[in-house]
């Protein structure tokens, strides 16, 4: 049995055997609490023959904890400075492999192709670098990966709007654009005490489970999420004013746009907050043809 590198004593002897540094503006928050980790892996329920795609591996404290579940662990990381690092911590980890790469340019359905060919169950499970969360969580689901879900550490403020309910204050396009794709829970709240260093803010875990078809089905994905983000450009304005003043030529299109709410039986007065995923389906289904 190898020591876990998820502890403060060893962390900082790893720290101070490299000289390394933390680089605030690539959100290095490494932590230090091995139960926590076993608790993040527990959360993705991995098998012996599952594969992890790891964001950000840092000095590989959550790569450990994977690879010791499942058959092979993908990690994309960053910081150069990071790679001497992780291939001594994780030497005795035959089954990881790091990829020194920003994953918001990279191609992950090739290296799923490539790396993880034949396994047929796999996870993104991550500490997120809290600068990017949202961009990297998005570019996961739109690229319609094969993957069965996604299980990451982020800020709580984050997880509490990706997996809030209509007629919430957390309730937004970012909700919207999750759920579409993923059945989302928040699964563990994190206190700041096992990061080195502690981040400013609270932090939690979420699972976003793949459906296996998008929620409802429309014409255009992206047009949806256009009429989300109109929606909600100004809270308090009714559906009707946002939608009026933030879709392309919205202004000269009022009497179409009440014609699109009418046909999706949604009140002109009500607001973004209130509608259901399903509703705004039908919503951008019916502004459609106005738009294109
Ligand atoms: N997994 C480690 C842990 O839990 O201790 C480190 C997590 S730390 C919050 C985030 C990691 O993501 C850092 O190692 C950072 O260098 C890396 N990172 C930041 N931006 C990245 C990006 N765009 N692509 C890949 N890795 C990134």
């Amino acid at each position: 049995m190898h020591k876990d590198i998820a502890t403060p004593i060893r962390t900082k002897a790893i720290l101070e055997k490299y000289g390394f540094s933390f680089k605030k503006s690539l959100g290095q928050n490494f932590l230090i609490d091995t139960n926590i980790l076993r608790n993040i892996v527990e959360h993705a329920e991995l098998s012996e023959n599952s594969a992890a795609i790891e964001i950000g591996p840092g000095i590989g404290a959550l790569t450990e904890q994977l690879a010791k579940r499942c058959k092979k662990v993908v990690a994309f990381e960053i910081d150069q400075r990071l790679l001497p690092i992780l291939a001594d911590t994780l030497e005795p980890y035959p089954n990881t492999h790091i990829i020194h790469q920003d994953v918001l340019k990279a191609d992950v359905a090739k290296v799923i192709e490539e790396e993880l060919a034949g396994i047929s169950d796999i996870m993104v499970v991550a500490n997120l670098p809290y600068y990017v969360t949202t961009p990297i969580i998005l570019k996961l689901l739109e690229e319609n990966l094969p993957i069965r879900g996604i299980v990451v550490m982020l800020q709580k403020e984050v997880a509490d709007r990706i997996s809030a309910k209509p007629g919430t204050k957390d309730y937004g396009s970012l909700s919207i654009a999750i759920q579409y794709y993923t059945a989302a829970e928040t699964v563990m709240i994190v206190p700041k005490t096992v990061f080195m260093p502690q981040p400013n803010v609270d932090s939690a875990v979420i699972r976003l489970t793949k459906r296996e078809s998008p929620l409802v089905p429309v014409i255009s994905e992206d047009f949806l999420f256009t009429v989300t983000r109109a929606s909600f450009a100004q809270r308090r304005k009714t559906i009707l004013n946002n939608l009026t003043s933030q879709l392309p030529g919205g202004k000269e299109k009022k009497e179409q746009i009440l014609q699109a709410l009418s046909l999706a039986e949604i009140e002109p007065g009500r607001r973004g907050e209130s509608l259901s995923i399903p509703e705004f389906a039908r919503l951008s289904d019916a502004l459609y043809p106005y738009f294109h």
